[in-house]
């Protein structure tokens, strides 16, 4: 596929992100705390996060393999981090949830391997056959290393805060809690924030069209969870700190 066609499909992939976006600020996704009986058949939720979360790890990575780009060190270099994420979201995260007896709709795994086996396509074919671009050089710009760092600090948080919400069920059962520290000072959602932020870092670090399409996705996934997420909690704690936005701090 030449590189012009395949941007062209990345950006029908964006518009199709945006009117996404569009449609989850009017319906919430029912899983999680959201989860509704009524969208058919329901499927546990650890197995459900690690059936829809496979295809992202596992389609990019063969698609790579195959292509001429990963005989070469850099090109792994740059595609590492989208890995070393997957590797935990796939293989650890799924395990360390205490959502024991918890269900969620089937359809929506089917509507989140859809996501990730086009974004995972997109990207092990860029990476694989699109990449010879790239020289040592880019490694030391000053938008790799800003890129990198923004990374780098999106992945801690995002890792942190998901673990602060892992650790309120550490003595109780299913129910919610209102969090505390970190970042929960400021937001509601600083793992939807963080992830935001981490896949920006990675869209400037490595500047192109499958990265950036992957950032825009990602924030239209998680700006309307992390609102329906604020909602939900001041509907069910009275006690619920005002000054706490939802998912950017000090703005929304
Ligand atoms: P949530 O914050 O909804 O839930 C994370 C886990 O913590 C769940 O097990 C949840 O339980 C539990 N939990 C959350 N809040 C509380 C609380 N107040 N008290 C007790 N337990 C709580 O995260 P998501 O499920 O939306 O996302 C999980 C991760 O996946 C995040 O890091 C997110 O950024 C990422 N993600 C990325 C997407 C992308 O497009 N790149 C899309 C979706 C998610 P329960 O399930 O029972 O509510």
């Amino acid at each position: 596929m030449s590189e012009a066609f395949f941007n062209q499909l990345i950006w029908i992939w964006i518009i199709v992100a945006v009117l996404t976006m569009i449609l989850l600020l009017f319906v919430t996704a029912p899983y999680g705390r959201h989860t509704k009986t009524n969208w058919g058949p329901m499927i546990s939720n650890r197995m459900g996060w690690l059936i829809m979360e496979l295809p992202a790890l596992l389609i990019p990575f063969i698609i790579f393999l195959t292509g001429e780009g990963s005989s070469r060190r850099l090109i792994w270099i740059l595609f590492l981090p989208f890995l070393i994420h997957y590797i935990n979201r796939v293989l650890i995260f799924p395990f360390r949830l205490r959502t024991k007896g918890k269900k969620m709709p089937v359809l929506i795994v089917l509507m989140a391997i859809l996501f990730n086996s086009v974004n995972g396509y997109f990207l092990g074919y860029y990476w694989g056959y699109l990449s010879s671009g790239y020289t040592i050089e880019w490694l030391t710009s000053p938008q790799f290393v800003t890129g990198l760092i923004i990374f780098c600090v999106g992945i801690g948080f995002n890792i942190r805060s998901d673990n602060m919400l892992i650790w309120l069920r550490k003595t109780s059962s299913n129910g919610y809690k209102i969090p505390y520290g970190g970042l929960f000072r400021y937001i509601s959602c600083p793992n939807h924030f963080s992830e935001i932020l981490e896949w920006t870092g990675y869209a400037i670090m490595v500047w192109n069209m499958p990265a950036l399409s992957f950032a825009v996705w990602t924030f239209a996934n998680l700006v309307p969870r992390a609102l329906d997420h604020h909602k939900w909690y001041k509907s069910h704690f009275e006690d619920y700190p005002k000054e706490r936005k939802a998912v950017f701090p000090g703005i929304l």
